[in-house]
């Protein structure tokens, strides 16, 4: 037996019962870091500017530890080669991106801890823009409590306006670049922020990452994830430190949501002015353009609710019944 799994064999609580709060191990000398990589049961963590190799201490249990996840860090966290520490805590997470079981990949996965934003990359042009996958990651990034960024490329290509007046009524913010182009306004928007990168191929976001972050190619972590779509398909998530500041998580896997286990009560939290609309509504109303006496159809008629605003909410509630295989087909 390793040094390690005696280590874990300490810890373990020794009744069955959930041990009460004095009981519990002191972590008062523990480190924090930022998990950046997940391999079989090996977590690469960061640590003020350092990476510390760990292992999820058998008190956790069965808790899942995924990237972008604030822990604490007990035993040797120097990083130096050979060592390993233990994360003996998890701490709350603020956001949470994940995707319910779709029929690509049978079980609901937390993606992504603690992200700020949703960067979803989309082309104005070359390919044409498929607004029910916009509307569903704006509905994965509210599901998460994510700021969602529209990130339109090829603007030299073609109008945004078109797409711009789509998703104006939502208050969604935009930022317009294209190949070679300035990226100031993007930089400030990823600045100090942990963004998730979107977007299905031939948008131009490996060419944005690249322009980003000079020497992408040498990322800080890389991640190998196993999907539902087979063994041999496997998606490489990568996190990546901004040179001003900020991280940036591309994840080339990611082209859809399952969005099946988001509620219309959590959407309509992300809008605050129509959620106090719909306190007016009938016990379990599903807010849909067909739910009878929904206070926002009221609201509407009576001028105290912006119709499009409404309708493009009611976009985004019934973009979740979508089947994720057809927002696949062709990208
Ligand atoms: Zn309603």
């Amino acid at each position: 037996m390793s040094r390690y799994d005696e280590e874990a064999r300490f810890d373990r609580p020794k009744r069955r019962t959930r041990p009460r709060t004095k009981d519990r191990p002191s972590y008062d000398d523990a480190v924090e870091g930022f998990v950046i990589t997940r391999d079989r049961g090996r977590y690469t963590c960061w640590v003020e500017d350092r990476r510390v190799t760990a292992m999820k201490a058998r008190q956790l249990g069965r808790k899942g530890v995924i990237v972008g996840d604030r822990v604490k860090l007990d035993g040797d966290a120097s990083g130096e080669q050979g060592t390993l520490a233990r994360i003996v805590e998890v701490l709350p997470r603020t956001t949470l991106l994940r995707r319910s079981a779709d029929d690509d990949d049978p079980v609901e996965r937390p993606l992504v801890a603690n992200a700020d934003q949703l960067v979803i990359v989309a082309a104005v042009a070359h390919p044409e823009p498929r607004t029910g996958l916009i509307d569903r990651f704006l509905v994965a990034a509210y599901e998460a409590g994510m700021r969602p960024l529209l990130c339109l490329t090829k603007t030299d290509l073609g109008d945004p306006e078109p797409l711009l007046s789509i998703y104006r009524p939502l208050g969604v913010e935009s930022v317009a670049t294209h190949h070679g182009g300035d990226l100031t306004e993007l930089r400030e928007q990823l600045h100090d922020r942990t963004s998730v990168l979107v977007g299905h191929s031939g948008v131009g976001k490996s060419t944005l990452v690249n322009a980003l972050v000079p020497g992408a190619d040498r990322a800080i972590g890389v991640v190998n994830e196993v999907t539902g779509r087979g063994r041999h398909t496997s998606t490489n998530t990568v996190v990546l430190q901004l040179p001003d500041g900020g991280w940036l998580i591309d994840t080339p896997g990611i082209r859809s949501f399952g969005l099946a286990h988001v509620e219309p009560e959590t959407l309509i939290h992300a809008f605050p002015d129509l959620e106090e609309l719909a306190a007016d509504c009938p016990r379990g109303c599903t807010h849909a353009i067909d739910a009878i006496d929904c206070a926002l159809d009221e609201a509407v008629a009576e001028h105290r609710a912006d119709p499009a605003r409404v309708a493009s909410f009611r976009r985004l509630l019934a973009s979740r019944e979508g089947r994720a295989a057809d927002y696949l087909a062709g990208s």
